[in-house]
Parts: structure tokens; sequence; C-alpha cells
């Protein structure tokens, strides 16, 4: 990539942050901030605005990004969450060094500056109920209308005020407004709530407050107390703009630039924290950092890399428009770089035995092993062979259909670094099922191929059977059975479209010896089969894998459909 063509492919914010920089408009300085609200196990969603804002200050000359938690409400916030976002963003592979904030800290200067406000006559103590609130708040086609306590006395205020904070008054009983304009086509501009009054325990401040400043209020004094550049946040924003304009500009303090992105959204999944909740809440999955959960920590577990979740953001890029990603790309990315890094075994999902009757009882042949194809440095192992091995239950086929290429009565196939073997008989139980393949193998081909060139159309994996570890694999699908899981009937939510079989668990699974002791985390390639994780249930006695994707690539499909079109 030459440097025009590295310019032309910015993205909308790389390129003002660019021009910013060119321009000099922040003295060179880059200073971006990812906050936040500790309310809930963070998602591939932030993790879009992790990339970005710390991205943005680590390909900037001396660029900074803050971590700051939005710890503005005291009833949802939990000490968990901030130590599983601490641990999800340092696992994404980014850091915030010694720039941990918390937007609690500032309390008081925030307290400071609605007290300016009510000096210069910007804000007043209201009395109205929230209902009367919203209802004189009026609508975008009825303008509204002024509180009777609009006009109160700059000393009334500040009186009312310092005895809010003081705790003289029942929750609810009043609230601080900013008086900007009830007429405003700008809902958020009629005299917005600034603070309320919350007998809540803060788990930062304690019992220090019992007023707590509104999100509004708050925000955009965050960014301008820690000397913010570039303010990132999502569209939903865009409107509430003019007023954090209007808040720094009447207290004439340090003023940011907000810049506005469509958050992310993806097919087959719920993002937001208060929908995930529910799925944890109510069973439908085995916590926030289950495998099928769109989080991090769910990712995480299932097996997913950080490098893929990073490449997955880059891939999408930032824009201003709402779309939908599909999650096939995700599993593309996932796929692409496990690809490159996963070594290879061979595991036996659903096993049906094989014995080959022209091989020596008591022998075991220790047979050389790829690990990795796309990496020659990852070198080769040996795996053993033996008398009776287990292959895949569908590899076989009593009456093969056209097409069906694997193992059938008569036919050869290769069992992959071994030999050719050839199926001789067929055992089955009384009700009929398939229990056992009998085959001869050829000595001459091992190694995978035969000295005469004849050729086989199949390759399978396969096991030593006594020589196998029993495992445990957990299979796992789509979440929702809709692409859209917000597409429900009249009367039922977004539950209703949660999928029945997203698990599906193997319990008598075999996988070759060289994953005695696997450690929880670790990533394989089993053959033909797909990417696999060692889960945290797993023990040296009992292996437990996850599924992370399948080796097919649905993406590809779409894309060359798509390039074809
Ligand atoms: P949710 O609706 O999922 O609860 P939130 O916006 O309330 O999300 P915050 O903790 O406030 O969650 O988010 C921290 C940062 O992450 C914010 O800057 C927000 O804009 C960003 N963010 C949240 N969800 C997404 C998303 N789906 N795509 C991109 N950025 C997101
Ligand atoms: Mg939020």
């Amino acid at each position: 990539m030459n440097t025009n063509d590295s310019t032309t492919r910015l993205d909308f914010i790389r390129a003002i942050v660019a021009e910013d920089l060119k321009t000099s408009k922040w003295g060179g300085r880059v200073i971006t901030r990812f906050p936040p609200e500790p309310n809930g196990y963070l998602h591939i969603g932030h993790a879009k605005s992790i990339c970005l804002n710390f991205g943005i200050a680590a390909e900037s000359e001396g660029g900074l990004c803050n971590l700051r938690f939005d710890d503005t409400n005291p009833i949802k916030e939990e000490e968990e969450y901030i130590e599983s976002i601490k641990q999800d963003i340092r696992w994404l592979g980014f850091d915030w060094e010694d720039r941990l904030y918390y937007a609690s800290d500032y309390f008081e200067q925030m307290y400071q500056y609605a007290v300016q406000l009510i000096k210069a006559g910007k804000a007043y103590v209201c009395d109205l109920t929230p209902d009367e609130i919203r209802e004189y708040r009026g609508t975008l086609t009825r303008r509204g209308k002024d509180s009777p306590y609009r006009n109160r006395s700059v000393e009334e205020n500040l009186d009312l005020f310092e005895r809010m904070r003081a705790g003289e008054f029942p929750e609810g009983s009043r609230v601080l407004r900013a008086k900007i304009d009830m007429a405003s086509p700008n809902l958020n501009m009629r005299d917005s709530v600034m603070y309320r009054i919350l007998h809540a325990k803060h788990h930062r401040t304690g019992d220090k407050w019992c007023i707590y400043p509104t999100y509004d209020w708050a925000h955009g004094l965050e960014d301008s107390i820690e000397g913010i550049t570039h303010s990132i946040c999502t569209l939903e924003f865009e409107n509430h703009r003019p007023l954090y304009d209007w808040f720094l500009d009447e207290l004439g303090v340090y003023h940011p630039r907000q810049i506005e992105f469509a958050r992310l959204n993806l097919s087959y999944t719920v993002m937001s924290k208060r929908k995930l909740q529910q799925l944890v809440q109510r069973g439908h999955v085995n916590g926030w950092d289950d495998p099928r959960m769109p989080t991090i920590c769910g990712l995480r577990r299932r097996g997913c890399s950080p490098q893929a979740i990073r490449n997955f953001c880059k891939r999408i890029s930032v824009n201003k428009f709402n779309s939908t990603v599909d999650i096939a790309l995700l599993e593309h990315c996932v796929r692409e770089d496990l690809n490159k890094t996963s070594p290879r075994v061979m595991a036996v999902l659903r096993p049906l035995k094989v014995v080959i009757d022209n091989y020596p009882a008591d022998q075991v042949e220790e047979l050389e092993a790829v690990n990795n194809p796309e990496d020659a440095s990852a070198g080769t192992r040996k795996v053993p062979f033996s008398r009776e091995l287990y292959i895949e239950r569908e590899d076989f086929m009593e009456e093969p259909p056209k097409k069906f290429y694997r193992l059938a009565p008569g036919r050869e196939v290769r069992l992959r670094y071994a030999y050719f073997i050839r199926c001789t008989d067929v055992v089955k139980d009384e009700t009929g099922e398939v229990v056992e393949l009998h085959c001869t193998y050829d000595p001459t081909t091992r190694g995978g191929d035969a000295p005469d060139g004849r050729k086989v159309k199949a390759t399978l994996h396969w096991v030593s059977a006594a020589h196998s570890l029993e495992a445990e694999v957990r299979l796992y699908d789509h979440l929702f059975t809709k692409e859209n899981p917000d597409d429900v009937e009249n009367g039922v939510d977004f539950k209703s479209n949660v999928n029945p079989n997203s698990l599906e668990t193997l319990l008598s699974c075999r996988v070759e010896p060289s994953l005695a002791g696997a450690a929880p985390g670790s990533r394989y390639q089993f053959e033909r089969l797909g990417y696999f994780c060692v889960d945290l249930d797993s023990s040296v006695g009992k292996l437990v894998f996850n599924r992370t994707v399948t080796l097919r690539d649905p993406w590809a499909k779409i894309r060359k459909a798509q390039k074809n079109r």
C-alpha cells in the first residue's frame, strides 16, 4: 500500500484526527477515552469502540487513551463489572497505563460547576414531579411549557441546591435543571435535568452524596476535565451534542470535539447490556461468559483470539450509518486467525469402532503428523496407530448415495497420516444400528500413498481406541433463530427467538493422546471438523472442549455471491 492509498482509506474519524494533527488544532495532542458504565460485561460492540479509541491513540505520535468508568448511577453499578471490564480490555491487547479514572472522582468539581451555572442564572431547582416534568417538556410537535419554578432567584436556588446536597429532601422531590429553552426544537435543550436526589450508596463515594449528576450533565464535563481532544461516541448522542456544547460554553471551560459513529449491530445477536442481563438472569445461557454470548468474556471462553476480534473491528471500520453486520464476517475473521495459529490434532466427535483384522493385535506404530501446514516451525508430532480405531460415524454409510466418497462396504479410503483401509464387514446391534466395522489395511500404503499408484477418494481422521482420551465437546449454534432477534409478534419479546438448539453437548468424544493435560484456553483445529478450545470446566481427568467455529466458511460463499452479482 502506498501512502496515498493509505490516506484515502482512513475512516472518517481517523481523517478528522489526521487533519487536526496537520493543522495542530489541539497542539498536536490526541487524547481519547473509553468510557464504559460499569453496569454489565463488555460485548463485541464495546470492542469496536475500544479498538477505535485505543487504536487512534496508538497510531498517533504521543497519543493517549484513558479508561474512565462512567459511574454516575449508584443504583445499577457493581464492583464485579469494573474488574471484568479491565480484564477484557487488557485481553483485547490495550493498555490505559496510569490513566484509570472514575467519573465519581469529579463529583465535587461537577457540583462546583453547577453552582457556577446557578450563579449565572443558568440553572434552577425545580419541584415538579418526574411525571410533570415529562408533561411540561412537550413533544416534537408541541413546544414545552416553562416550569413554575423557573424564575426562582439565584439565592433561593443556591440555598435549595445546597440543601439537596445536605440530604434535607426526599428522593424525587426536587431536581436541578439547566435554564435553556422550553421551545427548542431539540428536546434535549428543554431545560435538561442535571441532578436528581437519590439516597443511595455509591460503590466508591459511599454515603457522601445523595444527589447524583445525570448522564447528560456529567458526560461532557468528564471529557473536558480530562482534556480529551476527540470525544468519540455513538450516533444516538448526536442530538445531545448541542446540550453538551451549551454546558461547556456557558461554563467557559475546555471544549473537546465530539464525533459520533454508528454502533455495531450483529445478525442473530442482541447487544444491549440490559438484554444480555435478561438472558443470564432467566437462565437462557449459563452466565455472562457463556460461549454463545457476544460478550468479550463469552467470545474468549468460546476460543476467539483477541487478534481475530481486532481484525474484525478493522474490517467493519466506522461510519455514520446504522446497519447490521453479518455474524458470518465475525466467524470468518475468527477462522482466518485460527487457521494460522492453531495446531492440528485428530478428534472423533461421534465415534464408530473400526477393527483392522489383518493388523497385529499387539502392535502399535507411532506415525508422524504435521502440526500446522500453515506454519512449518510448528513441527510434527507422533500419533499412535493400532488395530482398533475410532472414526467419525458420519464418515461411513452402508448404502452410500452418489457423491458420498467416504467409507462404505467394500470401499477403500485413506486414514490420515496412516494407511489405506478397506471395509470388509459391518456389525450391527439388535436395532439394526451399525456398531463396528471390520477392515483390512494395506501395509505398503504407510504414510498415505499406494506404491502401485491407485487412488482413493477420501481421507478420514481417526484415533486409536486404546490410546485416545475421552472428552466432552460442546457444539454451539447461533443464540437466536432470527437474523433480527427483535423481530417478534405482539406480546412477546426477543427472548421468544432464543434458539432452543444453540448448545449440543457430546459426552463420549475421543481425542488423540497428545491432548492430555491441555490447559483451559488452548486452541486447536480438530482436523476436518473445526476449531476447538479447551473450556474452563476442563480438568486433567475430564477434557472439555468448545467448538469455536466450524471449518466451512459461509462468509466466503456470501462474498463470492456478492462478487458475481
Ligand atoms: P449498551 O446499550 O450495550 O448497554 P452502552 O452504550 O450503554 O451500551 P456504555 O458502557 O455506556 O454502554 O458504553 C461504553 C462505550 O462503548 C460508549 O462510548 C459506547 O458508545 C460504546 N458502545 C456501546 N455499545 C456499542 C456498540 N454496539 N457499538 C459501538 N460502540 C458501542
Ligand atoms: Mg450507557
